[in-house]
């Protein structure tokens, strides 16, 4: 609820208090001079009890409105706010009673019932309030004067004018009730929603994730996220002008909305990045509709989708979960934009499943605990300090784990191999970002710093003695088959195997990806540079090999 809601409902409640206060106090009056009075034929034992008993339910109702309501306004009523209503008309029928029926001076009292009905719910409930209170009052009339048509009509007359304000009141402070209601609500929603493209904006995907969370937390329920960014937008702005842009990104829009189920939420969450929140939905069905959104956009035609660098219009979406993925909201965006990360480096037009490399190797490969600690360490510094470096690391130990898998490595050796390419630049930790970034021509300073990075990982870790297994691997992990590599100059056999098999994994994505989100090389380029280089900068026993694993496990990147 915003601060405005909360301020509005606290003025509405305090209204309503008051009138409330005023009525109990007026009907109070009539009752009590009627139990004086009565009073003179029972013992004044029995009327203080009646009193102090009429004072505790007086009491009580009201520290039920203040402690028990404390500033909610119901948009309905509900069971509670009935029988309030009923114990109000049944005090007014009392007062009725007690004050001389059709004489009474106090049937305007019932005015104070419609107009608290009126503020609390609107036009239809106090008009139903104004129905009750009129049959009360014409049935009392009855009742006092009996069947005398001429005396009955002469009351029934009298009571017009005020049956008529009770009418009027409920139906004007009723439909202003309701307007004022529908309005800020209107508002409401105005400021949820992105003006460009209808969906809902980035503070209202914020809140509801919350809430999602809160949900799921309390139904012991999973909700998941699509990350989703349009591929080469910048490229169809620049071709198409931005207004075609625009127009792009409110078909898209359609689509995705199309695309969900009506409990889902999708929002604009940035530029030309959206984001889906799914309650109650596990990761792999998360997937299947982040497919589903996928294969739409590439399936539907986009006026200027020829300029494309792929002729089309497509998406790529990351996909977390919460609580299996991420054990927070901010962890859960995080963990779906890391996924976002990796679905445009490998490819883009594509979905991909948050999962931390890491976990699957820790997981699965009974891997010892004092190595992961220093590992998860070292991997978070780096996706803090240099996001290409840790995606390009991810990839690498994807390639890493494929090639081992092919070669049929022993566990053993898997194991190393993997850990040592998940360490293999750490170096660059070293590397001042501005350096790191650079996209002019690198000073001779420069690429000292670059060359010296297998060097400075080994430096970094030299002093844990549960990764002295991996050092050698990183260290030479930039030497070349023909000895002109660094930092040692190794050749051929000189250098270790799973070096060898690291250089072509590493020099492999640094050909097919670029930072960021730019991309060199086609496989089939990057292919050919392997085999154009083979010999001289690679082991010509594991080219040909890593070029048939990427085909046998093409599904997998
Ligand atoms: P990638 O496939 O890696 O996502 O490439 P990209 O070109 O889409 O790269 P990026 O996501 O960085 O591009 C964002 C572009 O989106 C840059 C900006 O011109 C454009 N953009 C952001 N907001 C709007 C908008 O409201 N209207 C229009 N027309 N363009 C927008
Ligand atoms: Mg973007
Ligand atoms: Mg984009």
């Amino acid at each position: 609820m915003s601060i405005f809601e909360q301020k509005r409902n606290k003025q509405v409640f305090e209204i309503i208090v008051i009138l409330k206060i005023i009525y109990i106090i007026l009907s109070m009056i009539p009752i009590s001079s009627f139990l004086k009075l009565k009073s003179e034929i029972k013992s004044l034992i029995l009327m203080t009890m009646v009193m102090i008993i009429m004072l505790i339910t007086v009491l009580a109702y009201f520290s039920w409105i203040v402690i028990y309501i404390r500033g909610r306004i119901d948009k309905s009523p509900k069971l509670s706010d009935y029988i309030e209503t009923i114990f109000m008309l049944l005090v007014f029928i009392f007062v009725m009673l007690t004050t001389g029926l059709y004489n009474s001076g106090y049937k305007l009292l019932s005015i104070f019932i419609v107009l608290i009905s009126a503020i609390q719910f609107g036009r239809n409930y106090s008009l139903g309030v104004a129905s009750i209170s009129t049959i009360i009052i014409l049935l009392t009339d009855f009742i006092s004067v009996g069947l005398d048509k001429q005396t009955l009509s002469q009351y029934f007359e009298k009571d017009l004018v005020l049956l008529s304000a009770l009418f009027v009141t409920a139906f004007i402070l009723g439909m202003y009730v309701d307007i004022e209601r529908e309005h800020s609500k209107e508002l409401k929603n105005l400021a949820n929603i992105d003006e460009l493209t209808g969906l809902y904006n980035h503070r209202y995907f914020q809140e509801f994730l919350q809430k999602s969370i809160d949900n799921a937390d309390k139904e012991n329920q999973e909700v998941s996220l699509l990350f989703m960014d349009i591929d080469y937008f910048k490229n169809f702005n620049d071709i198409n002008g931005h207004q075609a842009g625009d127009l792009l990104l409110k078909e898209i829009s359609q689509i995705m909305k199309s695309c969900i189920r009506g409990f889902d939420v999708v929002a604009r969450y940035g530029g030309e990045e959206f984001a889906a929140i799914l309650p109650n939905t596990t990761e792999n069905n998360a997937v299947k509709i982040g497919e589903r959104i996928r294969s739409s956009i590439q399936n539907t035609y986009f006026k200027g989708q020829e300029n494309q660098p792929d002729k089309n219009i497509t998406i790529s979406i990351g996909v977390s979960s919460y609580p299996k993925k991420a054990i927070s909201k901010h962890q859960l965006i995080n963990t779906a934009d890391d996924a976002l990360y990796r679905a445009k480096s490998f490819n883009r037009n594509r979905v991909e499943l948050y999962r931390s490399v890491l976990d699957d190797l820790s997981e699965n490969m009974d891997i010892n605990k004092d190595t992961v600690k220093p590992l998860k360490a070292f991997i978070s510094m780096m996706n803090i300090k240099d996001r290409y470096t840790y995606g390009h690391t991810e990839r690498v130990v994807i390639y890493a784990k494929y090639f081992g898998e092919y070669l049929d490595l022993t566990k053993a050796e898997k194991i190393r191999l993997q850990v040592a390419a998940y360490l293999h630049d750490i170096g660059k930790l070293e590397i001042p970002d501005d350096v790191l970034n650079k996209k002019e021509k690198l000073t001779e300073s420069d690429r000292q710093m670059f060359i010296n990075h297998p060097q400075a990982g080994v430096d970094l870790i030299k002093d844990i003695k549960q990764l002295d297994e991996f050092k050698p691997i990183i260290k030479h992990h930039h030497e070349r088959y023909d000895g002109k590599g660094y930092p040692s100059g190794l050749k051929r056999t000189e250098i270790p195997y799973l070096s060898r098999i690291l250089t072509i994994a590493d020099s492999f994505d640094a050909m097919t990806s670029n930072r960021p989100y730019n991309k060199v090389k086609t496989q089939e380029e990057g292919i050919k540079e392997l085999r154009d280089n083979v010999g001289t900068q690679f082991d010509p026993d594991l080219v040909e090999k890593f070029i048939d694993m990427l085909d046998k496990y093409k599904d997998k990147f």
